[in-house]
């Protein structure tokens, strides 16, 4: 198939696919209880792309160069069966990588079964070491041993993992040395996210910012650091590496360096919404057109000409005004 790119040049690379809205945490950047309390109504089963759906969609994409997937939620492990969902998309061609984000709860439950399905690659959220720290940002009171446990059972099982931590000012910046130390100690990466205005509910502001240059500074305090040139374009990490061992550390710095003009991912929410952006207010209802009997070149048509308009680059033009008006999508429902 011809190359399609955006109004920007930008061709279609990364497809991250989002298979539940639900979550067992409460993040406070992300599904605040206040906001995701009990009498929250979240999608009904019906309403989710079903594994036949999502591999379709997937295959299709791949069909127009999409070559990595990356599975994610709300709470990807609290979708049922998702190791046949990645034994099906694995099997796509020219699909080369396939990863898993997830808050690793109940990891230690399905880590067999995942690897077993051919996954290798895990990105694991967890911004502190301290368990008071951890369990107010997580809104659940959890433990941080409980992710560190299945941390160290995923890596003895073979998996590669990625660690990340979202920073906030005056919230877990001390915590930046003690991850970076524990990470580096054990050969893990850990990647430092900006603490992003995603949705209309986290109360973001520019203020609450830790930025990269602030964590690098605090890092380099303590550590030697030297840079690592990107593997590919549209990274979304800026690399580094310890000088004394070599063990990497990253840095996602979506607000205050952003990286628009290589952004090449497209966005599937688990009710079957095509979106451009993770801070788009519409996305382009594909699951109406699979659930309408369309053929597969009837849906590549319809997806290619979603690309060829995208014009998106919020975080280039983010300003604190646009970052509270602008209606956005909730990251528990488009995944990150
Ligand atoms: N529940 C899984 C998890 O937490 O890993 C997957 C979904 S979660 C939405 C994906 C990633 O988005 C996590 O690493 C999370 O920390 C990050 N995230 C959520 N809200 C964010 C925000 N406001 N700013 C920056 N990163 C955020
Ligand atoms: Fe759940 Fe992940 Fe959002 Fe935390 S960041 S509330 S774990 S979806
Ligand atoms: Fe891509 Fe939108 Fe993020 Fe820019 S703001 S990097 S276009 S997802």
């Amino acid at each position: 198939m011809d190359k399609v790119v955006d109004k920007f040049g930008r061709p279609v690379r990364d497809l991250r696919i989002s298979v539940t809205d639900r979550c067992n945490f409460r993040c406070t950047y992300c599904m605040p209880k206040e906001i995701f309390g009990n009498d929250y109504v979240f999608l009904p089963r019906e309403e989710l792309l079903t594994f036949e759906e999502i591999t379709r969609s997937a295959y299709l994409f791949a069909l127009l160069g999409v070559e990595k997937l990356r599975l994610t939620g709300g709470e990807p492990l609290l979708r049922r069966g998702l190791p046949n969902l990645i034994k099906q998309l694995s099997k796509i061609n020219g699909i080369k990588d396939i990863g898993l984000t997830t808050n690793a709860v109940l990891l230690g439950q399905y880590a067999e079964e995942l690897y077993d399905a051919g996954l290798r690659r895990l990105n694991i959220s967890l911004d502190a070491l301290d368990p008071f720290v951890f369990g107010e940002m997580n809104g659940r009171g959890t433990n941080p041993q409980i992710v560190l446990k299945n941390i160290e059972l995923a890596k003895e099982m073979g998996f590669q993992i990625k660690v990340n931590m979202v920073v906030q000012k005056g919230v877990n910046e001390h915590e930046i040395v003690p991850m970076a130390m524990h990470f580096k100690e054990r050969g893990m990466t850990l990647r430092f996210i900006e603490f992003m205005d995603v949705g209309n509910d986290n109360a973001w502001s520019f203020k609450k910012v830790v930025t990269k240059k602030e964590i690098f500074t605090l890092l380099q305090s303590e550590f030697e650091l030297e840079p690592v040139d990107a593997d590919y374009f549209g990274e979304v990490a800026q690399r580094y590496r310890y000088k004394d061992n070599g063990v990497e550390v990253g840095f996602i710095t979506s607000v205050s360096e952003s990286f628009c003009s290589s952004c090449t991912r497209a966005r599937l929410s688990s009710d079957g919404k095509l979106y451009t952006c993770l801070f788009a207010s519409d996305g382009f209802d594909l699951r109406e057109l699979i659930r309408s009997g369309k053929s597969d070149e009837q849906l590549l048509k319809a997806i290619t000409d979603v690309w060829k308009t995208r014009t998106d680059r919020y975080s280039d033009e983010r300003t604190e005004e646009t970052a509270k008006k602008r209606k956005k999508i909730n990251m528990s429902y488009i995944g990150g």
